[in-house]
């Protein structure tokens, strides 16, 4: 048996080359089902460790998604598959940070390097390989901006039309430059992010466009070797923690798979358990978690984290199942503390943009809660590069946004064209 499309709701199946979004029957999310019982026996630790560090001969090999095909996409024909290649992104650890969050042991993760600067990538040679696999030729998005970003690249490399919608404000300048850049067709419409997603599903099956957004399960399937590869990376040791942002609830979704998968095919024999931290303006899993996932409600969104302002996440239920599954909880952070977080990893040097900042903010609230102990094992996701949102950092540093305080500020000094002046500022400036 190859790989199916299953309701997570209904339990309907579907065939993996059918094009289809959510369920024909009850309108659920899809899940993408590999045969795990025989793949089982196709892979072993030492089969992913011999392909790390592959040249590029060793194609689609050497990409940080495709090292694990076998649990990505088993089937697949090699020949379909449009890779930059991505992943292969590096776990950090600071002892300033840890000291910061009091943590005796914490990593970063950081998905910033990906090829267009964000994790989106990991997803999108899943996503863009099925859309060559199912024969189309344009491509969609909505988008807060990474994925845009992500979509324009992969789009250009595999020849495909690709199509991106923003929301006309808020649209951090990295991303719409790339997008730009890569060639996409850019469409900025005067609606916020969760409606332009609407928009996006409406016209597409109207076009004969694919939606790429992370409705996508193919999307999924790529994210989840970040899991993978976070816990070849310790050895295949599993972390007591994953800290992860919540927008609109891909990752965490495909973080609980990825676990549950490893778990299955004996890779690693207990789940680390999952954080999702949201922004307080954006937050509507943290209110749901907060009354037992008893309801759900969706919310206008606001915070200074562009790339998780998401008031209606598309994948709710699967975050949930990700949550039950690992004994996970949801915290919230607000502006105020994702940006002096931030402030803390771009000082260590690594830097990130400020949705990524969440997981830092939040691993310093649970273990201030007393949720996350100080000796447990903690890798918190950083999602994006520092560069993609250059306007928050300047802000922040110059104590001009609008609800922050610069806590953590690195002031920018003018001077004339006067070598006393400039003498007597280093001097009061240097040790
Ligand atoms: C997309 C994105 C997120 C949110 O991830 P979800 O999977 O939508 O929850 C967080 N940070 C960055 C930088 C992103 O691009
Ligand atoms: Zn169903």
């Amino acid at each position: 048996m190859g790989s199916i499309l299953q309701c997570m709701d209904c339990g309907q199946q579907y065939p993996i080359n059918q094009l289809i979004y959510t369920c024909d029957h009850c309108g659920g999310l899809l899940d993408v089902r590999h045969d795990l019982a025989s793949v089982k026996h196709t892979i072993n630790r030492e089969l992913f460790d011999a392909r790390l560090g592959s040249n590029p001969s060793k194609t689609p090999y050497h990409s940080g998604v495709w090292r694990y095909k076998e649990l990505v996409y088993p089937d697949l024909d090699e020949k379909l598959i449009v890779t930059r290649p991505e992943g292969n992104t590096n776990l950090y650890r600071f002892s300033s940070l840890q000291n910061w969050v009091g943590s005796e042991c914490l990593y970063l993760k950081h998905e910033g390097e990906n090829p267009t600067g964000s994790f989106k990538d990991r997803g999108m040679t899943g996503g863009v390989t099925q859309a060559r696999s199912l024969g189309m030729k344009q491509i969609a998005c909505a988008s807060t901006g990474n994925t845009s970003a992500a979509l324009a690249s992969y789009a250009a490399q595999a020849g495909l039309r690709g199509i991106v919608f923003f929301q006309n404000s808020n649209v951090a300048i990295g991303k719409l430059a790339q997008a730009v850049a890569y060639g996409a067709m850019c469409v900025r419409v005067d609606a916020d992010f969760d409606r332009n997603l609407e928009l996006v599903r409406e016209l597409s099956i109207e076009l004969g466009i694919y939606v790429l957004n992370s409705i996508n399960p193919f999307r999924l399937e790529g994210q989840k070797t970040i899991m993978f590869e976070t816990i070849q990376q310790l050895d295949w040791n599993v972390p007591d923690w994953i800290v992860v942002p919540g927008g609109n609830l891909g990752n965490s979704s495909s973080f609980g798979k990825a676990l549950c998968e490893l778990f299955e095919v004996g890779l690693i024999d207990k789940l680390p358990r999952l954080a999702v931290i949201q922004a307080a303006g954006a937050s509507p899993l943290y209110r749901a978690y907060q009354n037992g996932f008893e309801h759900f409600e969706s919310m206008k969104a606001h915070t200074v984290a562009s790339a998780i302002k998401i008031g209606n996440p598309v994948n709710y239920a699967k975050a949930v199942r990700a949550l039950r599954d690992t004994n996970g909880v949801v915290e919230m952070v607000t502006d105020q503390e994702i940006m002096d977080a931030k402030a803390m990893i771009d000082a260590s040097g690594i830097g990130c943009e400020p949705a990524s900042a969440c997981s830092l903010a939040g691993t310093r609230k649970l273990i201030a809660a007393g949720i996350i102990h100080p000796s447990e094992t903690v890798v918190g996701i950083l999602t994006g590069h520092v560069l993609k949102d250059p306007d928050a950092v300047v802000n922040y540093h110059s104590n001009t946004m609008e609800d922050v305080v610069a806590n953590h500020p690195n002031l920018l000094h003018d001077v004339g064209d006067d070598v006393q002046q400039i003498r007597t500022l280093l001097k009061s400036n240097l040790a």
